[in-house]
């Protein structure tokens, strides 16, 4: 078992370990550094400290890993929403459950979300916990973290979702690092492997360049996080039974070291991830006012604007446009790549379109390999034809 200790010989009671430590579990009392029950062994303190002073001994305790059953999914609502991503690890997390043999579960977190709470068990939740308290109806990381790790040292899940939101990210490598378990980040595929029944992660690697299965065999739960839009969403199922589990929260027993002020809303006309046609714009178009020409025909669609990196890099663009590997994952009915190479980081986020409409002057770009309808020529003369020919269809 490990255990921390001060060297008091070597402690001059310089406070530099109370600064450290994240969960306030340090005091100076006679000139030497006290620390109370509330350390989570965390280290923080012995490397801060400038006399080595305070030492971890011991072993990590192994992990009786037959004691983890089920999928447990993160619940992320937003304005109290459930987000779609969260639809969408149900769907998968139903059917990892189903070949274990285990349960599925979901954990929210908000206020008023009671009915929503029940909402997801007719997706197929065999259970939801539920915190529903004022104090948590917007995200902050303290007391989001101390409950969800609370909740899982209670439940004990074998395997834990969540989504690859800005949410999420931020969440799920705090609960990984408290509970001392691995963590794979924006997963494309998760499989159960049949013989060890571990959990497969796959995920991209070395810049999209191979994807890498990734198992985590010695520690508990199996901890993913997955992007919106890359599993498939849940259906609604006829399948009753299932219930909500309200939970006690006392606020006064998680931290709070952040106070939201304000939320400033970014003004988006049409949510990229959402939209059913994306017209994205590459380093083709030689300049911002490119874009024009690209919103033009979006707007015409009903869709949304695109970019790739080289073009958001450029500063013709915002971030917010970028699909791919570093940008946002999109599954629309129609993708027209605009000046687009095709670079596996840009198709990790857009090969999943239904169709893919690819303009490019060089017939050996890559980005034809996986397009549906290809047309070799100079953007600048395709697209005024192609937005001139769908007005006069529309007449
Ligand atoms: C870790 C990592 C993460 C990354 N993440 C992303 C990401 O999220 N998204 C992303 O997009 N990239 C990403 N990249 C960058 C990626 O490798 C490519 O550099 C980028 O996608 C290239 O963008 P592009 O296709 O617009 O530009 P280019 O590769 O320069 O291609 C421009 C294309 O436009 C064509 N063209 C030029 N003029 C015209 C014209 N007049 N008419 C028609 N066609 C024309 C050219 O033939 C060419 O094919 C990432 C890279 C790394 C290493």
């Amino acid at each position: 078992m490990k255990e921390i200790k001060v060297i008091k010989e070597k402690c001059t009671g310089c406070g530099a370990c109370v600064q450290a430590c994240p969960f306030g579990a340090i005091e100076v009392v006679e000139g030497k550094a006290r620390i109370s029950e509330d350390c989570r062994l965390c280290g923080a303190c012995v490397s801060s400290c400038p006399y080595e002073a305070i030492v971890i001994t011991g072993k990590e305790e192994a992990v009786d890993l037959s004691e983890y059953k089920g999928v447990l999914v993160f619940g992320e609502q937003r304005e109290g929403r459930i987000e779609p991503v969260v639809y969408e690890l149900i769907g998968k997390g139903r059917e990892l459950a189903d070949k274990l043999g285990e349960e599925l579960s979901c954990v929210v977190l908000g206020y008023n979300m009671k009915a929503q709470a029940e909402e997801l068990l007719s997706y197929g939740v065999d259970k939801v916990y539920l915190y529903d308290h004022p104090s948590l109806a917007v995200f902050r990381d303290d007391p989001y973290t101390d409950i969800i790790v609370d909740l899982v040292e209670k439940v004990k899940p074998n395997i834990f979702l969540i989504g690859a939101t800005f949410i999420g990210r931020s969440l799920a490598p705090r609960i990984a690092s408290r509970l001392k378990t691995g963590l794979t980040a924006d997963c494309t595929g998760l499989e159960i492997d049949p013989e060890s029944r571990l959990l497969l992660q796959t995920r991209p690697a070395f810049g999209g360049n191979i994807m890498a299965t990734i198992v985590c065999r010695n520690r508990r739960p199996q901890m993913a996080t997955v992007r919106y839009k890359v599993m498939k969403r849940a259906e609604k199922t006829s399948r009753r039974g299932g219930e909500v589990v309200v939970m006690d929260f006392n606020p006064k027993k998680v931290r709070d070291r952040v106070k939201v002020r304000k939320f400033v809303k970014e003004e988006v006309e049409v949510s990229l991830t959402e939209a059913e046609v994306i017209v994205s714009g590459g380093k083709g178009l030689g300049g911002p006012e490119g874009f024009k020409l690209i919103k033009e025909l979006a707007d015409l669609l009903g869709g949304a604007v695109g970019a790739s990196r080289a073009a958001v890099d450029e500063g013709w663009i915002g971030y917010s446009h970028q699909v791919g590997l570093s940008g946002k994952t999109v599954r629309p009915k129609l993708y027209i790549a605009c000046g687009i190479s095709g670079s596996v980081q840009h198709l990790a986020g857009m090969g999943g379109s239904d169709v893919i409409v690819a303009i490019n002057k060089d017939p050996s770009a890559p980005i034809f390999k996986v397009a549906d309808i290809g047309i070799v020529g100079d953007l600048y003369e395709v697209l005024p034809r192609l937005i001139s020919r769908i007005k006069k269809y529309r007449g």
